[in-house]
């Protein structure tokens, strides 16, 4: 897979100092991490501003990220902050989450960041929300990130679903989208999955990369090794964020979906000093430079721009002496599972399909049934079609399909059935952020981000999938559109065979 893209340039004729950055192979990118809180002013707001001028006297930083909604809590919106750093003269580079917006909001968000030229965004699903006023707010994840950045990409080739044919968005829409992955998980199955579809992302226009938080220098590794394997050839930035000491024995005992912090280095952190991590920080910039990362994505919490200064001038030090990187900062990530053996070149064997249930039973009913070239298919879908002409029949064949699905697979009638997409286990019910085209990153251990008692989702999908399925056969399946939500608590039978589901709308 070769993955080029275009030099960006902001539609008032300025350049994009970010992707000019990111694109030039002999520039080490430097970004870092913003998280506005709650509340519009303060001292919280005066300091992130505070960091973005030092920031922009220094030069070695090109763009201030902004969290969105961070850790799924309600916080000051993005394009606030973004607008004073822009003044100030920085790239921000906004976190598009969401948990939080439907699809017109979607678009509604876009054309605000056009129009104020926020042009880098990073697109993310998002932490669960949080119980805020009166409870827990609904969660949304209408699209999932993939579905985001096609829609961010038809948008910017003129070939948006809503404009008449020769219409296009005038100005078009112009973004650099980054997308997100783990190389941090436990399991062979998440593991699979996430750089399953972290390629399924940069199919569907990706232009850049942003790790999750870890602290495995294997993993970052093994992740330089898998793209190139792809033969991905989009920046990727590492992420090393710097805790102070409860933050970081808070992530350590799982606080911060997604992300393993190793209790032995909590301990560390809890014991030494600041100076002791902003100098951990520093060699695992120089090491992930030396890896081949295209720059580091830092954040952390308490800390002014002179700590982060103090890490940079560290981390140029180390990497230009090319000094051995510390043990101090690397944990592997206990019993966990890697893609590749420890030395060799081989590829580490697959092991899905351990727990296949009753997948088998239901295949074969689904292609019975629905494979339209058998004689039964075509006689069940005359049927369908017959009882879709009258309100009555229509009803009723809803009611039984309710029956019969609600006891088989706990289904939550959408009516744009995606079961034989995921063996046969409903994402509707199965997954709380009802995913269709793969996981997030917040589940840990195998189990999910938000009840941790139950296994992901995706986990299951994977114990149930044909044992000879490929990491390839999973980055290479059909990306699932959008749900047309017109058809909730219809009959998905008759949707299929009418022609008005997913199955006739399939793009890549
Ligand atoms: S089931 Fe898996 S993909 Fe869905 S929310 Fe839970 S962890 Fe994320």
């Amino acid at each position: 897979m070769q993955i080029t893209f275009a030099m960006h340039m902001k539609d008032n004729g300025t350049k994009n100092s970010f992707s000019q950055s990111l694109l030039n192979p002999d520039t080490f990118t430097l970004t870092y991490e913003l998280v506005p809180g709650q509340g519009a002013g303060g001292k919280r707001i005066d300091r992130l501003l505070e960091f973005a001028r030092r920031a922009k006297e220094d030069g070695r930083i090109c763009a201030l990220s902004i969290t969105d909604n961070a850790g799924g809590h309600p916080a000051l919106a993005p394009v606030a902050i973004g607008s004073e750093i822009q003044q100030i003269g920085l790239e921000p580079l906004i976190h598009f989450s969401l948990k939080d917006k439907n699809r017109n909001q979607i678009e509604s968000h876009l054309f605000l960041y056009q129009r104020k030229r926020f042009h880098n965004l990073l697109i993310l699903g998002g932490d669960f929300p949080k119980a805020t006023y009166y409870g827990q707010a609904k969660p949304v994840y209408d699209l999932d990130s993939i579905q985001t950045i096609q829609l961010i990409e038809q948008m910017k080739a003129g070939r948006y679903r809503h404009l008449p044919e020769d219409n296009s968005l005038d100005p078009p829409l112009a973004f650099l989208c980054g997308c997100v992955v783990s190389p941090f998980k436990m399991t062979e199955a998440e593991q699979v999955w996430q750089y399953a579809k972290l390629v399924k992302k940069i199919r569907a226009g990706a232009a850049f990369i942003i790790t999750q938080v870890g602290y495995d220098l294997n993993r970052y590794e093994e992740l330089v090794r898998f793209l190139r394997d792809q033969q991905v050839r989009i920046p990727v930035l590492a992420n090393v964020f710097i805790p102070s000491p409860n933050v970081a024995r808070f992530i350590a005992r799982g606080g911060v979906p997604g992300i393993l912090l190793p209790p032995a280095l909590a301990d560390l952190m809890q014991n030494g000093t600041k100076e002791d991590r902003l100098l951990r920080a520093a060699a695992m910039t120089a090491r992930l430079r030396r890896l081949g990362f295209a720059g580091i994505h830092l954040g952390g919490n308490g800390l002014d721009f002179d700590d982060v200064a103090f890490v940079l001038d560290q981390a140029k030090e180390l990497y230009e002496k090319d000094a051995p990187a510390p043990t101090t900062i690397h944990f592997p990530i206990a019993q966990g599972w890697s893609l590749y053996r420890s030395k060799g070149e081989q590829h580490t064997r697959l092991r899905p399909g351990t727990r296949p249930g009753s997948r088998p039973l239901h295949h074969l009913a689904h292609r019975l049934l629905f494979s339209k070239t058998n004689p039964l298919s075509r006689l069940f879908a005359a049927f369908c079609r017959l009882c879709d002409r009258h309100a009555a029949s229509r009803r009723l064949l809803t009611f039984t399909e309710r029956q019969i699905k609600e006891i088989l697979f706990d289904c939550r009638m959408c009516g744009d059935c995606t079961l034989s997409e995921s063996t046969y286990l409903c994402p509707q019910s199965g997954c709380p952020k009802k995913l269709v085209n793969g996981p997030c990153g917040g589940s840990n251990g195998g189990r999910c981000e938000v009840f941790p008692d139950r296994r992901c989702f995706y986990v299951r999908v994977y114990q149930r999938l044909d044992q000879g399925t490929t990491l390839d056969d999973l980055a290479g399946a059909v990306i699932l559109p959008p749900k047309d939500w017109s058809l909730e608590h219809s009959s998905s039978w008759i949707n299929y065979f009418q022609g008005r589901d997913h199955t006739t709308k399939k793009e890549n």
